[in-house]
């Protein structure tokens, strides 16, 4: 049961670690994609606008050389669509977080532009009349388009270099961003995994102890308090199935000798193979624990008096013969027993003492015996 709510615990843990990598791989994919989106279409237009003072160029050229319809419908087309762009990177600009005074400089030359573009306008109207060109108009045009090719041609050119900064400037920071957030999720995922080892330690130590409280340190058997812990059970138990529940009290006879004779380690190990002699003689469902000393006793639960009177007799068999460490070969080594049923209405105390004074009685009449 421990070992599974740890497991869960642990399996939690990981699918958080998937979930947080996962949130990681989103965060970096997305970041990638909108540290690029910002610039690109701006990009795009401006390469798209750079061509238009090299079409102003060789428009005008053509223009000059022959003042044609075809001519001025270009020129008119392009009159046309070199505000457009420059709103629309206007636009782009005052939307993008660049710093307005990165860009102004390059905007106002635009803006000049603009201004100027109604002068064109009116020069190409006035060669629209009769498709001539007179000197005067040819030097206006040639002079006011180079102007304006000029300033076209540097304010994008500039807009283009800052655009390119900005851009690296911004992958720069998304890198150490994402440093960041990397190295704090790892720290959160660290910090997580070990308070979950310090909680699973503690959760060790804590069920260690309870182990050891309710445990026999020599034996390795239940304690007198794990006993009294599962009689109480026990007898709620049977009181609500109607089952009976039986003890047996059992204390190794003249063991003091033993000690005496062979010294107190030894008696040690002949109490431990006692405890697992009696663990091999009893049930899985039965409670076998050492009270103190030499005395044991086994609770019975959906047991009777017979039952308990037949385990007796099996231990006082297997206690007669089981082997004792080499030393103490000679020596035999026999258990009185107490045994008792408990009765209706009964409660574990009356059950004990009953028991007790079976044994006592037991002791009384000669030892190696079980009554009850
Ligand atoms: P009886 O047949 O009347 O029970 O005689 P006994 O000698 O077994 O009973 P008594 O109560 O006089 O002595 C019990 C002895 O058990 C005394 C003590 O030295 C010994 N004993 C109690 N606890 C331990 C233990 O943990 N280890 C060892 N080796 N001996 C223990
Ligand atoms: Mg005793
Ligand atoms: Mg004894």
């Amino acid at each position: 049961m421990r070992r599974v709510r740890s497991r869960g615990l642990w399996v939690g843990y990981l699918l958080m670690v998937g979930v947080c990598l996962a949130a990681f791989g989103f965060y970096l994919t997305e970041a990638r994609r909108l540290v690029g989106a910002n610039y690109t279409a701006m990009v795009t237009d401006l390469v798209r606008a750079q061509e238009d003072p090299d079409r102003l160029r060789l428009v005008l050229d053509s223009l000059l050389d022959s003042p044609d319809r075809i001519h001025l419908a270009q020129l008119n087309e392009l009159i046309w669509r070199i505000p457009l762009r420059i709103q629309g990177l206007r636009n782009h600009l005052l939307r993008s977080d660049l710093a307005p005074a990165r860009y102004t400089p390059y905007l106002e030359e635009l803006t000049y532009v603009e201004s100027r573009l109604p002068t064109l306008e009116q020069v190409i109207a006035r060669v629209g009349i009769d498709n001539q060109l007179t000197p005067e108009e040819g030097r206006q045009l040639r002079e006011l388009g180079m102007e304006l090719e000029e300033a076209l041609a540097w304010s994008y050119s500039e807009l283009n270099e800052l655009l390119h900064r900005a851009s690296a400037d911004q992958r720069r920071f998304m890198g150490r961003l994402t440093l960041a957030v990397a190295v704090l999720l790892l720290m959160l995922l660290v910090a997580i995994g070990g308070v979950l080892l310090m909680l699973h330690r503690l959760h060790d130590q804590r069920e260690t102890m309870r182990h050891l409280s309710l445990t026999d340190q020599l034996t390795g058997l239940n304690n007198r308090r794990r006993l009294l812990q599962e009689a109480g059970q026990a007898f709620v138990r049977g009181e609500r199935q109607g089952t009976p529940l039986a003890l047996l009290l059992l204390d190794l006879d003249h063991f003091k000798q033993i000690n005496d004779a062979y010294g107190h380690p030894l008696g040690d190990e002949v109490l431990i193979r006692f405890a697992r002699l009696l663990e091999a003689c009893a049930r899985r469902m039965d409670v076998v624990a050492r009270m103190g000393g030499e005395e044991f006793a086994i609770l019975m639960p959906d047991s009777d008096i017979a039952a308990a009177r037949r385990l007796a007799e099996r231990i006082l068999h297997a206690v007669r013969d089981m082997p004792l460490p080499s030393r103490a070969h000679a020596a035999g080594l026999t258990v009185s027993i107490g045994v008792a049923e408990a009765g209706e209405n009964g409660d574990f105390e009356r059950l004990y003492a009953q028991a007790d004074r079976r044994l006592y009685r037991a002791k009384a009449q000669g030892r190696d015996r079980a009554e009850g």
